[in-house]
């Protein structure tokens, strides 16, 4: 029986163009991120600290849906690879979970210090790091700081405004839209590693 997950999926792989405005994001993403770091001159070669063992939570379809179109194409091995790891940490997840414990685990594409799906890695992973600020009618500017890597080597430059606010907007408008088409009401809230291991081959 088809779940009402691979319904809406089917509604992304119909309309093609949901995936390319996703693609087009990413890239003013990538263009502004670089813009940021370059004035800092930050380079993220990896550390202790490694984001990938953050518990990031995602919470749209269209970026879930992107990260199983990579997923699907990496060769057969790799895939059985990742799914093993993304179960493992499911798995151990939860158990922490149930004893109320701290969870630090690495997130399962990241094999030997690279991400496996680095093109199609979600906004988070693609924006942590540099300072950044939201402006918001309501709240005004706000700013957070760079990730601790950062903010011991680079803390003391000048201030550079990398500001996600229309990032963010352009994201909300896409999932709007998408959710729209799809008829989609379902709330999602996933790690990488609940929606590889929630895969079915
Ligand atoms: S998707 Fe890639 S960049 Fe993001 S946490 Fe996982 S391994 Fe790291």
């Amino acid at each position: 029986m088809i779940s009402s997950i691979e319904k809406i999926r089917l509604r992304y792989k119909k309309d093609a163009h949901f995936k390319k405005r996703l693609e087009e994001l990413y890239r003013a993403m990538d263009s502004k991120y670089k813009a940021a770091a370059d004035f800092y001159e930050f380079a993220c070669t990896g550390c202790e600290d490694n984001c990938c063992f953050t518990r990031f939570y995602h919470h749209t379809f269209v970026e879930y849906f992107y990260i199983l179109d990579g997923f699907e194409a990496l060769e057969h091995e790799k895939r059985m690879e990742v799914k093993k790891r993304a179960d493992e940490v499911c798995k151990k997840s939860n158990a922490a979970d149930e004893k109320g414990a701290p969870v630090r685990l690495l997130c399962p594409l990241n094999i030997d210090s690279l991400c496996s799906l680095y093109q199609y890695r979600p906004m988070i992973c693609r924006l942590h790091g540099v300072p950044h600020e939201l402006n918001t009618p309501e709240r005004g500017i706000s700013r957070t700081p760079g990730c601790g890597y950062f903010m011991k080597q680079h803390k003391d430059k000048d201030y550079f405004s990398f500001d996600r606010s229309s990032l963010y907007l352009e994201m909300a408008k896409l999932e709007r839209d998408f959710r729209q088409k799809a008829g989609a009401l379902d709330k999602v809230k996933l790690t990488v590693a609940e929606m590889l291991s929630a895969y079915h081959f």
